[in-house]
């Protein structure tokens, strides 16, 4: 399963196609998303979308055939491997007004333009605001501060979403993994298919899971909060520990209150239950505060040691607090 069937299911790709039929094409549209690889992969999808000979992305013709095969000549790629340097916008200005070689259009992805300097990105402004008629900038970027307002203000943004988990489930699943694990991997990914790929590349992730997992069910006593410490290497871990948590504490609340039907994990029920039974309904609240908590001060780049034994000593703390006597 490739990324496109999940892009061409979003509302926002949907809005292109409606533009295109009702000849209401933007000169400039900016993919904005935290996962810069999905961003870029969405615009991949637009560019086969405007340059098919059907314009409705067919799969067949020459064109849409040339992009899956990454050789159409109408699509100039820029700033996906580095940011757009100023020798770059001296090759992208001079070659817009030459005539497209296959089709009728031509697409220029100017991927992660908030990488680019400002220099770059104003050099760039006046072409992006009048292209000739037979050019279609799409940029991308990881979110829409981060881009100089002129040039947001010229573009049209398509502010996408991030996937749901179950089909981010449903992808991993098609990579090979089992149910478990693919709900393991959508659920570390937040949405993010880009996430989702580095995961599934990181062999150790699925046992990393299960420990949170493990930590989460069975850790009760100061002594556990050394051994345990020990898992948090980096920011990375701590975040993707972070999010597992969120989701578990999440899906305790659901089961202490009755709608275990709306779990996350639901291969985890059994165990769920097991565990709420044990403490007050409210335990699982604090839990999610708790790890709120751990997220804020991470964001605002608190010491990883003090974030993490502020974490696990509150973990304990509130299951000691709302066990049930
Ligand atoms: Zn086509």
């Amino acid at each position: 399963m490739q990324w496109e069937n999940f892009i061409e299911n979003t509302s926002t790709y949907k809005e292109i196609v409606s533009d295109i039929a009702s000849n209401m094409l933007s000169h400039a549209y900016i993919c904005i998303s935290p996962d810069t690889a999905y961003a870029q992969a969405f615009a991949a999808v637009l560019s086969k979308l405007i340059l098919c000979e059907t314009m409705q992305k067919c799969g067949v013709c020459r064109s849409c055939h040339n992009i899956d095969a990454g050789v159409h000549a109408d699509v100039c790629v820029f700033g996906a491997e580095t940011p757009i340097k100023p020798e770059d916008v001296a090759e992208i200005i001079p070659s817009l007004a030459v005539k497209p070689y296959e089709g009728e259009r031509k697409v220029y992805i100017l991927a992660n333009i908030d990488m680019a300097s400002e220099e770059v990105q104003n050099k760039l402004l006046k072409s992006i605001e009048e292209p000739p008629a037979h050019v279609t900038f799409l940029l991308t970027a990881s979110a829409e501060n981060k881009v100089l307002s002129t040039i947001r203000s010229r573009c049209h943004a398509l502010v996408l979403a991030p996937l749901s988990i179950q089909e981010l489930q449903t992808y991993c699943k098609s990579k090979g993994l089992a149910d478990a694990e693919a709900r393991m991997v959508a659920i570390g990914s937040m949405g993010y298919i880009g996430k989702a790929q580095s995961l599934l590349e990181n062999t150790s992730y699925i046992s990393f899971y299960q420990t949170v997992e493990t930590m989460f069910f069975t850790m009760n006593a100061s002594k556990d909060i050394l051994t345990y410490a020990t898992l948090f290497t980096t920011k990375e871990k701590v975040q993707e520990a972070l999010t597992i948590l969120q989701i578990l504490a999440r899906d305790a609340m659901l089961v202490a209150y009755q709608t275990p039907q709306l779990i996350q994990n639901q291969h985890l029920l059994p165990k769920l239950q097991t565990l709420v039974a044990n403490y007050q309904g409210q335990a699982w609240v604090h839990m999610q505060e708790v790890v709120y908590k751990a997220q804020q001060a991470l964001a605002v780049n608190t010491s990883l040691s003090a974030v993490v034994d502020m974490l696990l000593f509150a973990i304990v703390e509130v299951k000691y607090k709302w066990k049930k006597l």
